[in-house]
């Protein structure tokens, strides 16, 4: 069981939903299950928000927090607090939604937080039917065919977003430097600069200009989804 608290209170929590369908159940070759409950408020959460969400929600268990840059400007306090209590961070620049985009094409260039690109690439991919009136009238959902085009995607989600941290513009930042194993969340807290280098970006990679970037992959992979299945490699 692990709790992932989410600032979106639609495309996060039924995305996560997916993956505990597509996923939880464990598999033949060794994947063990797992039950993600995800944490989320009518209205959403900031980043500290989703942070403390996390934090009251899973007690000693393994917890994440899921959160966009773009339209916040706490995401600073939300990773100090995360690191403090370790709680995991998946964090996407401009949002999620890049992660949703990685499924069906890589991406690059710098966004400045705004998502309006992300989202019309997202529209148009090709395969990506399903997501033609994505974020039209408030629809920000994933059900049926929005959930059936990204299965069997996630390896090459997950490469297209381990590619993105090889090519940060800070330039010392590799995707073979992530961490994805549990943490003892008894233990010492973190540094800062520690925890957010988890996502494989440098230490001196300063995470507001990680851009564009999502760390949702690492909620993958820690939960074995997607690494053996599309080509995603260890070495950069
Ligand atoms: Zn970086």
């Amino acid at each position: 069981m692990l709790y992932v608290a989410c600032e979106g209170e639609s495309t996060e929590p039924d995305y996560l939903q997916y993956l505990n369908e597509q996923f939880g159940d464990g598999d033949e070759k060794g994947r063990q299950p797992f039950r993600i409950q995800p944490v989320y408020r009518r209205n959403g959460l900031t980043p500290s928000g989703a942070v403390a969400a996390a934090r009251q929600a899973a007690d000693e268990d393994e917890a994440w927090a899921l959160f966009d840059r773009d339209r916040w400007d706490d995401i600073p306090q939300a990773i100090k607090a995360a690191a403090e209590n370790g709680i995991e961070i998946a964090f996407s620049n401009p949002s999620f939604d890049l992660w949703l985009l990685l499924h069906f094409q890589p991406f690059g260039g710098a966004q400045g937080g705004s998502s309006k690109l992300v989202v019309e690439k997202l529209r148009q991919a090709k395969n990506a039917e399903a997501f033609h009136a994505y974020d039209k009238r408030g629809d920000k959902s994933i059900k049926g065919s929005r959930r059936d085009a990204l299965k069997g995607r996630e390896g090459v989600a997950v490469a297209h977003a381990r590619s993105l941290v090889a090519a940060c513009a800070h330039g010392l930042c590799k995707p073979a430097d992530a961490k994805t194993e549990p943490v003892d969340r008894a233990g010492e807290p973190w540094s800062y600069q520690d925890w957010a280098a988890r996502a494989g970006h440098a230490r001196s990679c300063p995470v507001l200009q990680r851009d564009p970037s999502t760390d949702v992959w690492r909620l993958l992979v820690a939960l074995g989804i997607g690494e053996r299945a599309g080509g995603a490699r260890r070495d950069r």
